[in-house]
């Protein structure tokens, strides 16, 4: 039984969803049983406390945050994690003008907390981010570094600026695995020449040719396209 005049902790548990970009306060009046009074609590009704969270909330445009909760599948990023209710983006970068689809990922209450707090890096959502589906990475532009990074930069400039116009190049399983999501998107077209080269215009080249081909039963000669569309 307490005794007025001494404190009385009282655990108050509600969840606040911080995504919605109310800032303020959040008042509480708590009637102490014994006593018969009323005490106002004052909570920060905004978990993300700092200045930079509490001024310029830009809210994201509804296809944007869209795309971010389908690539997770409406369910926090972070692996193991069954939360799908209480779900807020964030900003990996923790620069909330920052809204390049990729430094956005879906995180539960706790997650979204744990991250702001350091417990999970920002190196660690970059990961979580990278085994959601790459669906939403799929533009002309990053095609063009792709292929820049497996082919170089003349022929991933020959490809883009000709569509339609066929290149032979040389691809190692792990390039035609990187490609597969421009493939499946109609981005881009690759057909096998069934040729086996054991160097060529791939920079990544330099496997010996028995591993080249051990995963598709083919050489690794392509004839690659970019399709224009997008
Ligand atoms: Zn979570």
């Amino acid at each position: 039984m307490p005794t007025p005049g001494t404190s009385d902790k009282v655990l108050i548990s509600c969840r606040i969803n911080a995504e919605k970009g109310r800032t303020g306060k959040l008042n509480i009046q708590c009637i102490l049983p014994n006593q018969g009074t009323t005490e106002a609590l004052a909570l920060n009704g905004d978990s993300m406390s700092s200045d930079k969270y509490e001024t310029n909330r830009p809210s994201l445009p509804a296809e944007l945050r869209r795309a971010i909760e389908v690539e997770s599948g409406h369910a926090c990023a972070v692996k193991g994690c069954s939360e799908h209710t209480y779900l807020e983006i964030h900003h990996i970068d923790q620069d909330r003008n920052n809204n390049n689809p990729q430094n956005l990922i879906l995180l539960c209450d706790k997650h979204h907390k744990m991250a702001h707090n350091d417990v999970i890096d920002r190196k660690a959502l970059r990961l979580y981010k990278a085994e959601l589906s790459p669906r939403i990475n799929v533009s002309v532009d990053s095609l063009a570094a792709l292929l820049t990074e497996l082919c170089g930069p003349d022929i991933s400039s020959q490809l883009i600026n000709n569509p339609g116009a066929q290149l032979q190049i040389v691809l190692n399983p792990a390039s035609v695995e990187e490609l597969q999501p421009y493939i499946q998107s109609a981005l881009v077209v690759l057909r096998s020449t069934g040729s086996i080269c054991s160097m060529g215009m791939n920079s990544r080249v330099g496997n010996h040719i028995e591993e080249l081909k051990r995963p598709y039963g083919l050489g690794n000669g392509f004839l690659l396209s970019f399709t224009g569309e997008s």
